[in-house]
């Protein structure tokens, strides 16, 4: 197995008095794909902000590529390589699809790539270069999500965090964003899928954890897990 890219060990993350996530412990081996299941409100988008620097826990430690970056910020950590693509495939609606690209690629390294990055990302979601002058509020929730996805990429990432991505979106367009999820992958890039939807994720990672009330109650190779093991995680019983 190679060494993971990212370490998450027995992770605690508040909001004010309330605790969101207990005791969440995940590795990431490099260039894998690990999906994170759970229900609504297990957890997984706190788990993931704080891991990409949007959140400070309040106890444990994250690794990334070896180096302990606990509490390290976004911005310090896009420049190393970690994106987040948030939930709400949130854009600047008033702003180009080519503008909200461009400011993936503000880490200076992946300033000197900008043009690769935007054709690779181009080569992705052709969708988007044809609409590349059009406002972002313009497009449909797909291309929406497209245009968050792009953004990520252009800032040159080894791992990207999904925050729930098919949310919202029609099963031709879900299936899509998980090809090219899929394609990325293979291109080298490490990937956590979080989702709501059980055989999706399943299907596509490596590696499963279920998150269960704040805390990664399963964890195992997706291929060994057995429906009812991840189902009695999932829900609790
Ligand atoms: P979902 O699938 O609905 O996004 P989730 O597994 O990602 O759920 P979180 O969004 O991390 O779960 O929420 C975990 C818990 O923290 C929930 O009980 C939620 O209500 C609470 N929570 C989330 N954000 C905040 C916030 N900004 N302030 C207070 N509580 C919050």
């Amino acid at each position: 197995m190679s060494e993971p890219i990212l370490k998450v060990e027995h992770i605690q993350a508040k909001y004010g008095d309330f605790i969101a996530v207990h005791d969440a412990s995940l590795d990431v081996p490099d260039k894998s794909i690990v999906s994170l299941i759970g229900a609504n409100g297990a957890g997984k988008s706190t788990l993931m902000d704080t891991i990409a620097g949007a959140h400070t826990p309040t106890a444990g430690k994250v690794f990334y590529k070896g180096e302990d970056i606990t509490g390290v910020p976004a911005h310090e950590l896009i420049k190393r390589g970690l994106a987040l693509v948030p939930q709400g495939s949130r854009c600047f609606v008033r702003m180009s699809v080519e503008d909200n690209l461009r400011m993936g690629s503000y880490p200076k390294a992946a300033r000197a790539k900008r043009a690769d990055n935007f054709e690779r990302v181009y080569n992705l979601f052709p969708v988007l270069k044809e609409k590349r002058k059009d406002a972002s509020g313009s497009l449909s929730g797909g291309q929406r999500q497209m245009v968050a996805i792009g953004r990520a990429m252009m800032s040159n990432p080894d791992l990207v965090l999904f925050d729930e991505i098919s949310l919202g979106l029609a099963p031709t367009i879900i299936k899509d964003i998980y090809a090219t999820i899929r394609q990325l992958n293979a291109e080298g890039l490490s990937v956590v899928l979080v989702e709501q939807d059980i055989h999706r994720s399943v299907k596509t990672s490596t590696y499963t954890h279920v998150m269960l009330k704040g805390r990664v109650a399963l964890s195992g190779l997706s291929k060994e897990l057995t429906e009812a093991e991840i189902k009695n995680a999932y829900f609790g019983i």
